[in-house]
């Protein structure tokens, strides 16, 4: 899906992020899949709407121009019966074959910090505590339980059961640990919830490691805990939380049942279960690069920062594009671009490749410019708000007069 839709496409209750999916698993995903499904029977994707909804107000949306540009690539490219090989493939339910146009945004690494920009976009005012926090934080969050995530360990909790509505997990012994990754993004809160079967008064003590973060008389029945973490605290992310349900009547009145689950000796049924556990991060890192709370990547890095990802995932089937498009923050400082550029040359790919660059202009070279004719086309479109000291106060530090020198200079591509 494209910059323009409105939710984050999600598949088992995540966002689809290559933080925790492969390029394959979401490009396979239900998600996409359906919305393949969805668009081949002319049915209006919900996430869309605002492509609908400028095409209702008599404008030209970023839907249809993709689409026009893509009948002209299959024409260039001689693969106009292509949409009738995906609509046979999408009907018989198969994988979709690998991408023929990806738009890599490669980060937030710029070189301005311009007026209406934001962090997301810029490291710059990431970096600027004052204009960073025109902004707010941007929130994220993870749901650790009732299903297990695949970078998390769990232990001390029974099978996926359903209470009512919704999913839970018993407790066993009275001690549930879970482990996070050591690299993830500082957590501001906690929220467990479950639910309480017995009468008997039972206590949760949280830890983070071997810091008692919370400690509070669970109510029967549903219950609930919000922790707060303070700024200053240390991050719980690295650390192992742990959850302590201490009844306060003799263990004796407690028995197991075959599950080895605690159970009351007057009830059935475990005696707690967890139906919600989900922490939330809003800080940044001290350099302002925003981390992930979970992340297979190494190093918690950007995608565009990690080559194996970028090569042997991204751009595994670099015979199968024909469209690349570029955006950033400023694509043509970040180190990964010449290195696409330079793979794409090497493997003799570059010639079926039309290119679609969207920079600030700032940076044009000699050596890109070379680089940049190997390609089926290219078209650089240059974000320009203004000219002169208009331009300056807008796309600041930028210089007007290195713009205007580089406009010309990037010709014969296409400019727009
Ligand atoms: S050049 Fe683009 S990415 Fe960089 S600060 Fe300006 S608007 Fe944001």
């Amino acid at each position: 899906m494209c910059c323009r839709t409105d939710l984050n496409p999600m598949s088992e209750g995540r966002c689809l992020s290559l933080h925790w999916a492969t390029c394959e698993q979401i490009w396979n995903s239900d998600y996409l899949r359906s919305v393949r499904s969805q668009m081949l029977a002319g049915e209006k994707i919900p996430d869309c709407s605002q492509c609908y909804s400028t095409e209702a107000d008599g404008g030209t949306s970023l839907r249809q121009i993709m689409n026009t540009q893509a009948e002209q690539l299959w024409r260039v490219s001689g693969e106009e019966g292509i949409l009738d090989k995906a609509t046979a493939i999408v009907r018989e339910g198969g994988k979709a074959p690998p991408p023929s146009a990806l738009h890599l945004w490669l980060g937030n690494l710029c070189n301005l910090k311009c007026r209406m920009c934001s962090p997301m976009f810029s490291s710059q005012i990431a970096a600027d505590p004052i204009q960073a926090q025109w902004f707010g934080d941007r929130i994220r969050a993870e749901i650790l339980l009732p299903v297990y995530l695949d970078e998390v360990k769990y232990t001390g909790l029974g099978e996926l059961t359903r209470r009512g509505e919704k999913l839970t997990r018993p407790v066993k012994r009275g001690k549930v640990t879970i482990s996070l990754p050591a690299n993830g993004a500082a957590i501001d809160l906690i929220e467990i919830s479950g639910w309480k079967n017995c009468h008997q008064p039972c206590y949760l003590s949280v830890m983070a490691g071997k810091r008692a973060i919370a400690r509070q008389l669970l109510s029967d029945g549903q219950w609930q805990i919000a922790i707060e973490l303070a700024p200053t605290e240390e991050a719980i992310s690295s650390l192992e939380l742990s959850l302590h349900f201490l009844h306060l009547l003799q263990p004796q009145s407690l028995l197991s049942n075959y599950q080895g689950e605690q159970i009351c000796s007057w009830g059935l049924q475990p005696c707690i279960d967890i139906d919600n556990l989900r922490i939330v991060s809003q800080k940044k890192s001290d350099k302002g690069q925003e981390r992930e709370i979970l992340s297979r990547i190494p190093e918690n890095t950007q995608w565009s920062s990690n080559e194996k990802l970028v090569f042997e995932e991204i751009l595994a089937h670099p015979e199968s594009l024909n469209l690349l498009l570029f955006a950033g923050g400023e694509p043509l400082i970040h180190p990964m671009f010449p290195a696409i550029l330079k793979k794409l040359i090497d493997t003799d790919h570059a010639g079926h490749i039309s290119l679609y660059i969207s920079t600030n202009g700032t940076v044009y070279n000699r050596r890109l410019s070379e680089m940049l004719k190997q390609f089926l086309s290219v078209e650089l479109a240059f974000s320009v708000e203004g000219i002169g000291q208009l331009q300056e106060y807008i796309r600041y530090p930028s210089r007007w007069e290195r713009i205007a020198r580089n406009i010309p200079h990037s010709a014969p591509s296409t400019v727009t």
